[in-house]
């Protein structure tokens, strides 16, 4: 069912041409190899730990198939590889003195290295996953740190891809969770796109939106099937992972797996969590931020708009100087700061936009808000699900006060020119009280 719809999802994909998921499917790798790439050589890039679970193997099948290896880079197994510039400066130094094919053995942070690293030396690359962690394997682009701020750096994805269900079953659970977590936020990231696309601001791609959300229900369904380490249920949530992957190929953009509770993400991403103990995923963090996106829409659903003072609000609405203001005392970060000016400024300068907006939601909203519903679920069952599947649904979870998540609601919102609820919120003059709301005794957040 799954490679089903892959195949017809490659069929739309800009750079990705084979994907290969299965049990045993490891041992294939040097074929893939030779099919996408010929005679070229190869360039295998690891790290300790995803060495040991499959590049030996990898390293062994390709010389079997008779692909020379021109370079072996193994990155140290600890501390945690991160995803910083240095470390794509370093591959594509290596890959700069020869003309092999990158050849990257990991999951999220090696990838998107190498995705990078590639791309500025202008060749593809083939990835073998090694844990269904998270959804940018086949995704156009690479999330890497420069100077302290995540980027979103737009480059190819895979020529190729092998998913070897044993290796990714292998895998650290936690891994498997931040799959799940990553791909459990489609939920919120469409009802987002719902919205950005009504008020004009970002259309819906349709083949894209088709690529994920008619399936995404299915694809989340049973949490527990893969806590207990069901094989079918993680070749699942790989498959989806790869399909959310596709559909930014399709979309040229990240818009179909990406909304306010990725935002929430980027944040803790590039602030760190040091409460936390110890490092927390891409997924655990997306996770957090899909509850915490889900009680916000429950409030933002309950709202009557039929009232709101279009002209006054437009009236109101503040100038660029006391927008920048709020922005640069939300964020301590200076690089932060200034990224967040700028993107705040793109979505908040136009008043006469704005008004635009709340008069379309004066008009609409009962009927947007029955297709948010349908496409939303109860944030405490999304939140069941997630727990279900091993990943953290409380701010203390990931290191943070209660204090601090509340916060963050309002810096999330400041931090990318993406629309999302949180905006229609705040453009609306209600997002102060739907935030405090969450967190009254009666509020989502009280409870948990
Ligand atoms: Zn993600």
């Amino acid at each position: 069912m799954i490679a089903e719809s892959i195949a017809a999802a490659m069929r739309q994909a800009t750079d990705t041409r084979e994907v290969l998921i299965g049990e045993g499917v490891l041992r294939e790798s040097g074929h893939v190899f030779r099919r996408n790439f010929g005679q070229a050589t190869a360039a295998l890039v690891a790290d300790e730990n995803t060495y040991r679970a499959a590049g030996e193997t990898v390293r062994d099948v390709l010389l079997q198939a008779g692909v020379r290896l021109q370079v072996t880079h193994v990155f140290p197994g600890s501390p945690r590889l991160h995803p910083e510039i240095e470390r794509v400066e370093e591959v594509r130094h290596l890959l700069g003195e020869t003309q092999a094919i990158p050849f990257v053995v990991g999951s999220g942070t090696l990838n998107d290295i190498v995705k990078l690293a590639a791309h500025q030396v202008g060749r593809p690359y083939m990835v073998v996953a090694t844990a269904a962690s998270m959804d940018g394997y086949t995704s156009f682009a690479a999330a890497i740190t420069h100077a302290g701020v995540k980027r979103v750096d737009a480059c190819p994805a895979p020529r190729a891809l092998v998913a070897d269900v044993q290796v990714l079953a292998d895998a650290p659970a936690e891994l498997t969770s931040s799959g799940y977590g990553d791909l459990a936020g489609k939920v919120i990231s469409g009802a987002d796109w719902m919205i950005a696309d009504a008020l004009g601001m970002d259309p819906i791609h349709r083949p894209a939106w088709d690529l994920i959300q008619p399936q995404l229900r299915e694809w989340i369904a049973e949490p527990q099937r893969l806590a207990d380490g069901d094989r079918a249920a993680l070749e699942r949530l790989l498959g989806g992972l790869v399909m959310a992957g596709l559909a930014m190929q399709a979309a040229r953009s990240s818009w179909p797996a990406s909304g306010s509770e990725h935002l929430f993400s980027h944040l803790w991403e590039m602030e760190g969590l040091p409460n936390a103990g110890r490092e927390v995923s891409h997924g655990f963090k997306v996770a957090l931020g899909a509850a915490a996106s889900a009680a916000f829409y429950e409030k933002l659903l309950a709202t009557d708009f039929s009232g709101l003072d279009v002209p006054a609000r437009v009236r109101a609405w503040p100038a660029h100087h006391d927008l920048e203001a709020e922005v640069r005392r939300a964020f301590g970060l200076a690089t932060l700061a200034d990224s967040a000016t700028e993107e705040s400024l793109a979505k908040y300068g136009d008043p006469r936009r704005m008004g635009q907006h709340l008069t379309y939601v004066q008009k609409h909203w009962p009927a947007m808000r029955e297709r948010l519903r349908a496409q939303l679920m109860p944030a405490a069952e999304l939140a069941g699900l997630l727990a279900q599947a091993g990943c953290p649904t409380t701010p203390e979870a990931v290191g943070l006060t209660r204090a601090a998540l509340r916060r963050d609601y309002n810096r999330v919102r400041m931090l990318r020119r993406r629309y999302t609820a949180l905006d229609l919120a705040f453009e609306a003059g209600v997002f102060p009280r739907l935030v405090e709301a969450l967190f009254a005794p009666s509020g989502f957040w009280a409870q948990r």
